[in-house]
């Protein structure tokens, strides 16, 4: 079998403020010397935590090693927004919708993979990090709501439950009369995604071992999978690799995953007399009817905005693109809350996305017991923990039903040639930012 060489391994920029307003984690374990297990698992995102817990039910006695380059809740998983949306999240359409059919499915799925989690936060009291309030779809343009009357017909037509909002009650709940209307759904969770994703790590490192600051360097597959980092390897006959866009690193899926990165700010701490004037529900959540738009959430006394797509195959952003980007955070927020000024930001940050064209997760066998999950196209944090939970079964050979629906989706789709994608991918992203206006 051959071997595969990390051409790159993650180094994310740049504290999130997830991450920031946690306590500083104990010192990390790092992975040195030989050792020897039943499993090991590459990336303690939410598919690679989720492959381990489940693992740790389905085979507790055998012993379960996770490795991640970075410390747990640095990477992707405890910088985005912390939607665990049940609802279809297509980011590429106009309505995050797709066929009934497929989407039928997908919100099966997505509950699945909510309820994993959330059995996970009972077991772990991690119910702060993971509150189950749902999500507001907001429109400031005429644009924006016929994307809601859109997303609301889409509903309709799953039999899915939601709310209409007018302008008044936007107003209310968000202390802004820049939305002309919403539209709220019940089922989504809002996650503190550092919060939670390390939570989790906590209360499986009773079972699993983990290992952080361990960037893997080398794959070698065989009978015995060896798995080597900077200063340490980790022998085992079964391996997950749930690294998400990091498997076309090791050579897999290459050219057909899409990376994507989004960015986010968090305010400094709101005065009492700040709030006050804001006015409007100290906790809300709230994506764009329009994906290209912003996505805001109101913790207490901050505000966190997140917005702006960048194509960036080499997997890595800087802080000059972090800070430009800042600048448009800072517009955003401007433009929704007047009423409170000049309000400075914490904390600037951006993050990997894995995406395909046919928006088709990488799962599955792709060598003899190498597994994988990766390319959750936006919504990582819930189909990230769905695929991980289903390697686990498919390793183990549970014939879990939702394996075969994993199974009967379709690999991601190839990518265009790379000077069409260099040159068409931003264009592309440029165009659709732009449509959105207001709303971004
Ligand atoms: C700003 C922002 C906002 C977002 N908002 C949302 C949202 O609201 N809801 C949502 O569902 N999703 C959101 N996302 C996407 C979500 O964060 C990802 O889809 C999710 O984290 C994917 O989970 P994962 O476990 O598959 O991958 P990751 O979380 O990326 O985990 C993979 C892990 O693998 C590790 N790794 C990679 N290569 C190696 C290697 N060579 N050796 C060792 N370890 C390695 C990485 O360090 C990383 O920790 C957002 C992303 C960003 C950046």
């Amino acid at each position: 079998m051959s071997v595969h060489q990390a051409a790159r391994t993650p180094s994310d920029r740049s504290v999130s403020g997830w991450y920031g307003l946690l306590p500083p984690p104990k010192a990390p374990e790092v992975l040195r010397g030989r050792h020897k297990a039943d499993w090991i698992i590459v990336g303690a995102g939410f598919a690679g935590l989720a492959a381990a817990r489940r693992l740790s039910q389905l085979v507790p006695d055998d012993r379960i090693v996770v490795i991640d380059a970075q410390r747990v809740g640095w990477g992707a998983a405890g910088r985005n927004s912390g939607f665990m949306i049940d609802l279809p999240h297509e980011l590429g359409g106009e309505n995050y919708g797709s066929s009934q059919a497929h989407d039928k499915k997908r919100i099966r799925m997505n509950r699945a993979a909510i309820e994993f989690s959330g059995s996970a936060a009972k077991e772990y009291g991690l119910q702060s990090h993971f509150v189950r309030s749902g999500k507001i779809h907001g429109a400031a343009t005429s644009h924006g709501l016929r994307a809601l009357h859109d997303f609301e017909g889409h509903l309709t037509g799953l039999s899915e439950p939601f709310e209409q909002l007018d302008a008044a009650d936007m107003k209310r709940i968000t202390g802004t009369d820049f939305f002309l209307g919403g539209t709220f759904t019940p089922g989504t969770v809002m996650a503190q995604p550092a919060g939670f994703i390390r939570g989790l790590a906590s209360g499986l490192s009773e079972r699993v071992e983990i290992f952080e600051n361990s960037p893997v360097t080398t794959l070698r597959p065989g009978k015995e999978h060896k798995v080597q980092t900077l200063e340490g390897e980790v022998v085992a006959p079964r391996l997950i690799l749930a690294v998400n866009g990091h498997l076309e690193s090791f050579g897999f899926f290459k050219r057909r995953l899409l990376h994507i990165f989004t960015y986010a700010s968090m305010t400094r701490q709101l005065s009492e007399t700040e709030q006050a004037t804001l006015g409007g529900e100290p906790h809300w959540a709230l994506i764009p009817g329009d994906p290209m738009g912003s996505t805001l959430r109101r913790i207490g006394d901050r505000i966190v905005v997140r917005n702006t797509f960048t194509y960036n195959p080499a997997m890595t952003t800087n802080d000059r693109q972090i800070q430009k980007i800042g600048h448009a955070h800072d517009r955003s927020f401007k433009a929704r809350f007047p009423m409170l000024g000049d309000v400075a930001m914490d904390y600037r940050w951006g993050g990997h996305l894995c995406l395909s064209l046919n928006s088709a997760p990488a799962f599955g066998e792709i060598e003899d017991r190498v597994y994988v999950a990766g390319c959750c196209n936006g919504l990582g944090t819930v189909q990230g923990t769905l695929y991980g939970m289903l390697t686990a079964e498919l390793a183990v050979g549970t014939r879990h039903p939702m394996v075969n629906d994993a199974l009967e989706e379709p690999p991601p789709s190839k990518l265009y040639p790379r000077p069409v994608m260099a040159v068409g991918a931003p264009a592309r992203l440029w165009l659709m930012q732009k449509r959105a206006g207001r709303e971004l």
